[in-house]
Order: C-alpha cells, then sequence, then structure tokens
C-alpha cells in the first residue's frame, strides 16, 4: 500500500472554483483499486469546516505564520481528508482566493505557505499515525513544499514531492522582503530554486524541487516549454524536461453520467437529448428552434476566449443556432453577454455558478463550446463527450488531446468526436460553428458524432495507472 498526501487549495464536492478541485476531488477514488491511499491536505474554509462533525487532531501548531491551527483528520464526502484549521489564515467568508473588490488577499502567501509548511511538516513527522511515502503539490499553493521538507528534515533526505501544474498562469510570486515572514531559507533563494525576476516564486519553487513535475494533458506539456504558453516558466519547465510528463484529466463517471443524472431524471426527460433540450430552451427563455443549441459553462475570462464567442456567433445564430451560457468572472465580459442576450432571440445568458443547471446544460445541449486561449486540459469538453453534446474546441491544450476533429478524413473513418479550430481567432472559431451547422444538418453524420462521442473513454481509469507509475518512479528513485 502507497501513502500518498496530496496538497490541493481546493478539493470537490468540498470546495472549487475551477477544475482542479475535481481532480483533487477525484483522485483518491480513482487511486484506491490501484492499492495507493490518498489522503488530502485541505485549508479549513467555512465550507470546509461547517461540513466537520468530529475527527481527530493529529497536529498543533502553536503559531502557524501568525496563529495557531490545528491538523484534523476526518472523513467528509467519502474523502480522507486532513483538515488544516487555522482560523487567522482560512476562517473568511467570500471567495476563497480572493476578497470582496476581486483582488486577491493580501496575505495570499502566507495562507499557502502555511499549506505547504503543514504539508512538509506531515511529510517529516506524520500525522498522527499516517506518514506518506509520497507527496503530490498542486499548482503554486503547494509549492513550497520541498523547501519546507529541506528546511525540516535538515537536507534532502525525504519523502518525495510531484507537483502537478493546472494552470501556470498563476505563479504566487510575492517580493523578497517576505523571505523571513515565509520562513524560507535566504540562502536557497536563487534563479536555480525559487528566485524569479528578483520576487519569490512559489510555482517555481514547486518546479525546481518536484522529483517529478507533470501537467494535465500532453499537449499543455509540450507548450509549456514555449514562450507563447510557459509564462515566463518556459526556461525552468525546459530544464526539467526529462521529468515533465502530461497527463489528461478524467472526469467523475458517476457523477456525469447521462444514464443516472438526476438533474435529467427530475425532468423526466429519460435518455432523450430532445426533450432535455426543450427543457433547457425553456430554462433559458429560448424559442423552438431547427439549428444547434450550443452551450457554453465557464469561468468569464480572457483565457476562455469568451471575447471570440462574442464575435464568432452571429454566424451561428444566422444559421438557427442557438446559445445558453452560464458563467461568471470579468465584470466586462458579464456585461457584454447579458447585451448580447438582450439583442439576439437565440441567446441566453446565466451569470453565476450553478453545478445543477451546468448538467442539464450538458443534457439539454447540441454542441460544448471551449474556445480557449489556452487550455491545460479542460473539463467541460469530457462532460459532453459524455453526454454526446458535441464539442467545439479551440487547438490547444487538453482540447487539442481529447476531441478529433470532424475532418473529412475522421468522417471517413468513422473516428470524428468534434470540431476543432485553430489558430485560436473570431474567425477561425466562426468558421468551426458553420462547419458545426454543417454537420448539424446532416442527421446521419450527427448520430455517428454524437456516438462516437459517448464512445470515448472518459474515466480516470488510464490517468490513475499513470499517477501511480509516477509515484512508483519516485519512490524508486
Ligand atoms: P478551469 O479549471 O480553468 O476553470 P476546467 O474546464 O478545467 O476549467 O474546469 C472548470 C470546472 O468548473 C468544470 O467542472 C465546469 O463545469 C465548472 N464550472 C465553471 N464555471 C461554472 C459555472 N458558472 N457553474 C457551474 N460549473 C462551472
Amino acid at each position: 500500500m502507497t501513502k500518498v498526501l496530496s496538497v490541493a487549495s481546493e478539493c470537490a464536492p468540498l470546495v472549487k472554483t475551477g477544475g482542479l478541485a475535481d481532480v483533487a476531488g477525484a483522485l483518491p477514488a480513482a487511486l484506491a483499486p490501484l492499492g495507493i491511499e490518498m489522503r488530502t491536505l485541505l485549508p479549513g474554509y467555512p465550507a470546509v469546516l461547517s461540513g466537520m462533525n468530529g475527527g481527530e487532531a493529529v497536529v498543533l501548531f502553536d503559531d502557524l505564520f501568525g496563529g495557531p491551527a490545528t491538523i484534523w483528520a476526518v472523513e467528509l464526502a467519502g474523502l480522507d481528508v486532513l483538515v488544516l484549521d487555522a482560523p487567522h489564515l482560512f476562517d473568511r467568508a467570500g471567495n476563497i482566493y480572493l476578497n470582496d473588490e476581486g483582488h486577491d488577499w493580501p496575505d495570499n502567501p502566507q495562507r499557502f505557505a502555511a499549506l505547504s509548511y503543514a504539508a512538509a511538516h506531515i511529510g517529516v513527522e506524520g500525522a498522527g499515525a499516517w506518514r506518506p511515502d509520497v507527496i503530490h503539490g498542486h499548482d503554486w499553493q503547494a509549492g513550497f513544499v520541498p523547501e519546507y521538507l529541506h528546511g525540516l528534515a535538515g537536507g534532502d533526505d525525504h519523502v518525495p514531492f510531484v507537483f502537478t501544474i493546472h494552470n501556470i498562469a498563476f505563479h504566487g510570486n510575492t517580493g523578497a522582503e517576505m523571505l523571513d515572514t515565509l520562513m524560507l531559507d535566504d540562502w536557497r533563494f536563487t534563479a536555480d530554486r525559487y528566485e524569479f525576476w528578483g520576487q519569490i516564486s512559489a510555482i517555481k519553487a514547486g518546479l525546481t524541487g518536484a522529483a517529478k513535475v507533470n501537467t494535465v494533458s500532453r499537449t499543455y506539456a509540450e507548450e509549456l516549454m514555449t514562450p507563447e504558453f510557459g509564462m515566463g516558466m518556459e526556461g525552468v519547465l525546459r530544464a526539467r524536461k526529462s521529468d515533465l510528463t502530461g497527463i489528461v484529466n478524467g472526469i467523475d463517471l458517476d457523477v456525469w453520467d447521462p444514464a443516472t443524472d438526476p438533474e435529467i431524471a427530475r425532468y423526466k426527460t429519460g435518455k432523450g437529448k430532445a426533450k432535455a433540450k426543450k427543457i433547457l430552451q425553456a430554462e433559458f427563455g429560448l424559442p423552438e428552434s431547427d439549428g444547434p443549441l450550443c452551450v457554453l459553462v465557464s469561468r468569464l475570462t480572457h483565457q476562455k476566449g469568451i471575447d471570440l464567442l462574442i464575435e464568432a456567433l452571429p454566424n451561428v445564430l444566422a444559421r438557427g443556432g442557438q446559445l445558453a451560457l452560464l458563467g461568471s468572472g470579468d465584470t466586462d465580459l458579464e456585461v457584454a453577454l447579458l447585451a448580447l442576450a438582450s439583442r439576439f432571440d437565440g441567446v441566453g445568458v446565466k451569470i453565476g455558478y450553478d453545478e445543477a443547471l451546468s448538467h442539464r446544460m450538458m443534457a439539454g445541449g447540441d454542441a460544448i463550446l471551449v474556445p480557449s486561449r489556452f487550455e491545460p486540459c479542460g473539463l467541460t469538453q469530457l462532460y459532453g463527450l459524455r453526454y454526446g453534446t458535441v464539442p467545439v474546441v479551440a487547438l490547444t491544450g487538453g482540447l487539442a488531446d481529447t476531441v478529433i476533429n470532424a475532418s473529412p478524413a475522421a468522417l471517413a473513418m468513422d473516428v470524428a468526436t468534434g470540431v476543432q479550430f485553430s489558430p485560436v481567432t473570431a474567425d477561425a472559431f466562426a468558421n468551426a460553428l458553420s462547419r458545426l451547422c454543417d454537420l448539424y444538418a446532416d442527421p446521419d453524420v450527427w448520430a455517428k458524432l454524437q456516438r462516437n462521442a459517448m464512445k470515448q473513454p472518459v474515466g480516470w481509469e488510464t490517468s490513475a495507472k499513470a499517477y501511480g507509475d509516477l509515484y512508483a518512479q519516485v519512490l524508486k528513485s
């Protein structure tokens, strides 16, 4: 039995802002059949603490970055969780990363340094009787784990660290004057470790300190080593090329199952898309139409190409297509989308975060749109595949790896599962939407696309094995 401590700043279903939470929430169950026991170290946000009933205090800190803290071992939503209960850092209302003005909490460096420090402490001292063989950290919030392991273990002879990048855009950088506050050794503040243009960089600490680094698709692993996608970390990643792999995310096949989805059953739509589509159109205030109903569920940011959608959309509307969009994020995009909805009958927009509605959208949509400028893996196209909701995606990152474009050759071989476009521009996206309308207009071709999409394996089986191999490799070396 290999014991792995997963260190994550969010974990579904307890607390989620994006795909990282889904992965952190799904990995333990995916790894269990391989003889891997995973426990997840999570910050004690109100949403996590409120679900706790009992639990065992396994570590006490008198002063963890400005206040006392306790690590509780507890089972939550079927997960073995180690909750870092540090009220001065995590017990506050609102977004887990941002204050009410939408800016990073000013003490984010301390908050996630504390998470990393607690992980390293568990790696060296254990949590009660439990001690991990491997620590697996996610994104910059776990970046300092190897630094603290080095400090607490008094050298490099410590439990190995695996680091997964879900999004390189967030670096967790802070000024060099924070070295003492963050309890980092200043003699290790060098360019080959975690110094980045004069700043302290949490993600660089993880990238340089990990025994193995991976990201969530093969294409994104390659892209990360280029200036266009590396966001300044391309050199660091190129230096780690031999230790860098891509392991595509899976989805939870029980949560995303069109045959048993309670959101579908509730509306008695059975497996029939036509009925689910009608219900969804009504929910978004859309008339019935002959064209494809496109859905999109996303954070509304520049990364996600929402501005491209706004430009490209008239193409599909002119051909009887429709859009139902759910998301929240940048105010200017929210405003532009609401304006679009008031201008066109065929556009329905809901601003907000609504997990249940996202299920109904996968059920009732004909196509799921993902026009991201970069996309480490992407999950909504995977939900779409499982629900026979044909993905229309930018040719980048995980979107390139998980969709087979309906080229003439792929159609002839009956392997196509969606539509891809490149370059990631409004024109190319508009062309892709036209292609979508052509495909939709031919019921035989469309039915084949849907069947192929639904046949594609999108669960965790293969990727769980790949993570198992990664742990085995770091344990051997
Ligand atoms: P990212 O992690 O960059 O946000 P992913 O596609 O990897 O993108 O994961 C996003 C996850 O968040 C998916 O599970 C998606 O369904 C969900 N999601 C995003 N926005 C919303 C929303 N407004 N309502 C419901 N679910 C959402």
